[in-house]
């Protein structure tokens, strides 16, 4: 049951653990799963968190399979204050700097193994290529303990990194839960706005679906958009990409144990393979 359980971004990370468990999930050389996303502008209908609260429901979805798998894991609190070149200028998405972004990534690397632990998995919530650069490159710097980004093949590629990169944990490719739209569906559309109505409903402006035209966009709209700041305003007015009216929480579920039985096979062979 995600649907009320789901609403704390504390919900089943190490923020909700004691001291003593966290000394035992180290010793027990659990894995280390972090969500990465931001607060953004996500439509007049999503809640600006929203890049926070898809990953921390994936990892959930991932911890829950990488248990049934025998390996053990922790969610580290969620991180929030990433970047947003693409969305930047639109009212409630923070800009933050990538250097700012490095520095507290290093920080919290240095505390998970100062604490004993020995990997870390980071899934990023934010498609910002400049967010997940900065992440990767964190990934890339991190000493004294072993990090990896959590990616499919496609994001890799659009960061121009080599999917086998030993720092990236490959994702499998996810089956798609239905016949692909028209349409792109990008940002605060039909699959976010499906998974927050799965997640947290009760920050969901349901009551304003039915008036969100689908943008029907394509990808020469998307590598405008990619632009970002005044380019992305101007393709995206409302500040959505995609089509939230279709949006369902049954698709939501479907979505989050989708990705979250991904991630978990992305962890798990990267455990294997691991000295
Ligand atoms: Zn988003």
């Amino acid at each position: 049951m995600t649907s009320q359980s789901g609403y704390s971004v504390f919900h089943e990370t190490m923020a909700d653990m004691t001291y003593p468990e966290i000394e035992r999930a180290a010793a027990d050389g659990a894995a280390v799963l972090w969500a990465l996303g931001v607060i953004e502008q996500h439509g007049p209908h999503l809640p600006l968190g929203t890049d926070v609260y898809i990953p921390s429901a994936v990892l959930r979805a991932a911890r829950h399979a990488l248990a049934a798998k025998g390996i053990p894991s922790v969610i580290a609190p969620p991180f929030y204050w990433g970047v947003n070149h693409v969305t930047g200028t639109f009212a409630g998405s923070f800009v933050v700097r990538p250097e700012t972004m490095l520095e507290l990534l290093k920080d919290v690397f240095a505390s998970l193994a100062k604490d004993g632990f020995r990997r870390v998995f980071c899934l990023s919530g934010h498609g910002d290529a400049l967010h997940n650069r900065t992440l990767f490159e964190g990934v890339r710097r991190a000493q004294g303990i072993d990090v990896r980004m959590v990616a499919s093949e496609a994001l890799a590629r659009r960061l121009g990194l080599d999917p086998a990169d030993a720092k990236i944990a490959l994702t499998p490719p996810v089956a798609a839960p239905k016949p692909p739209a028209l349409h792109l569906d990008i940002h605060a559309g039909e699959w976010e706005t499906s998974i927050l109505l799965e997640e947290t409903p009760a920050i969901v402006h349901a009551e304003l679906l039915p008036q969100l035209a689908s943008t029907r966009l394509g990808p020469g709209d998307l590598a405008e958009w990619r632009k970002g700041l005044d380019n992305a305003k101007r393709v995206t007015p409302q500040g959505y990409f995609g089509n939230p009216a279709a949006a369902d929480a049954t698709l939501g579920a479907k979505l989050v144990e989708l990705e979250g039985q991904a991630v978990a096979q992305a962890v798990a062979d990267a455990l294997r393979k691991a000295p």
